[in-house]
Parts: structure tokens; sequence; C-alpha cells
């Protein structure tokens, strides 16, 4: 190839790339014209600048505003606990296995124990997670056998003390209403499960 057709080639790609940066620029605007007052600081707007059909570029005015977070989103781990009579129960049994696949080892957990035999019971008298530690990945979510820990939207964790980032369980715990407001999709496919399991359950014991 020669000289004169490479430079052709290289000098037809700036000018695409430019001419595709200032469509962006223009589509800015006129995104503004067609979302009139409404593109900004409106739940609206927000949501709009959020999916997939947004124009141009635009800066999102944080903390006055936030783009909202897909479902699967992940920050930080919670302990689900449920309300039964009046007490709270969480789902955890301080098996140990998200300790185990955590990979940074910043979960520690310590089973609690019957205070008649002095066995091991299945609650964790403490469990602790290390958020500065954490990588987000989300394993302990994956691999808990009992749905008893969960991945959370919140990001705004900043705190100027390193001690209060190593939560503890009652820092950690969250109703099981709020696992089923911040993930209303896998909750409900969980629960589900959990009723056609229960449905097979006694339908196996009838014929028994
Ligand atoms: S959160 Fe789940 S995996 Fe971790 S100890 Fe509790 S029950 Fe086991
Ligand atoms: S999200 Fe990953 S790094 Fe964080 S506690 Fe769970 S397993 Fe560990």
């Amino acid at each position: 190839m020669s000289d004169k057709h490479k430079s052709n080639i290289y000098g037809m790609g700036v000018l695409k790339s430019l001419g595709l940066a200032f469509r962006h620029f223009l589509d800015t605007y006129l995104d503004d014209i067609r979302h009139w007052g409404k593109r900004y600081k409106t739940p609206e707007g927000i949501a709009y600048r959020a999916s997939k059909d947004v124009k141009g570029i635009f800066t999102v005015q944080y903390p006055f505003e936030k783009i909202p977070v897909p479902e699967e989103f992940r920050f930080v781990p919670f302990l689900i606990y449920e309300e039964k009579a009046g007490t709270v129960e969480y789902r955890c049994t301080s098996c140990g296995i998200c300790a185990k696949v955590c990979p940074p080892q910043c979960i520690w957990i310590v089973r609690a124990s019957d205070p008649n035999t002095g066995r091991p019971s299945p609650d964790p008298a403490e469990l602790y997670i290390d958020i500065d530690i954490c990588m987000n990945c989300g394993y302990c979510a994956e691999y808990c056998p009992f749905d008893a820990i969960k991945m959370d939207h919140d990001y705004e964790l900043a705190s100027y003390d390193r001690k209060s980032n190593v939560y503890d369980k009652a820092k950690l715990g969250r109703p099981l209403s709020y696992y089923a407001s911040v993930r209303p999709i896998n909750y409900q496919r969980e629960e589900n499960a959990r009723l056609e399991a229960e449905a097979q359950r006694l339908a196996r014991r009838s014929h028994a």
C-alpha cells in the first residue's frame, strides 16, 4: 500500500471520529430540548438518562441526583433476618461456607453454642465483614446454601474511621422486606422455588 493511500485511510478515520464526537455534542443539546425541563433533577429524567435510549453527553449531578442501579448491582453484603412472632431470626446458620469462598478472606464467623449443653448451635454468635477489604465479588451470596447473605445496592459508605468499616452482625442485618425491595426479581424467584420445594415435600409425605 502506498504512503499516499495509507494517509488517505488514516485521514478518513480521524474525520469519522471527529464527526462522531460532534454528533454526540449536538445530540446533547437536541436531547435537552426534546426533554425540556425534565432531563435533570426529575425522577423521569434520571430514569431516561439511565436507559439505553439516552443520547449525547451529560453529567450526573451527584449527590443531588443519582442514576438508579440495576438489580444485579453489587456493593457490600448484608445478612437477612426474618421477624417471627416478635423475635428476629437470622437466616444464617454459621455454616462458614461464605467465609471459606471469600477470596480476600474478609468474613469472620463465631458459631453460637447451646447454653445448656455447650454444643455448637446453628447461629452466628458473631459475624464480621471488613467492608474495606471486601472486593464486592458476590461469591458469599452466590454460595450461601440458605439465602442468608445477599449483596446490597448501597454504595454511600464513606467514613472517617477505619474501625467502623468492620461491620458486625447488627450492622450487616437487614429485614427480608429490604431484600425484597432491592432485589425483587431474585427474591420472587427464590420464594417460588421455596414454595415449590415445600409443595413437593408435602406431596411426598402424603404418598408415603
Ligand atoms: S451467610 Fe450463609 S454461607 Fe455464610 S455462614 Fe451464614 S449460612 Fe453459611
Ligand atoms: S462480596 Fe466477595 S469479597 Fe465481599 S465478603 Fe462476599 S465473598 Fe468476600
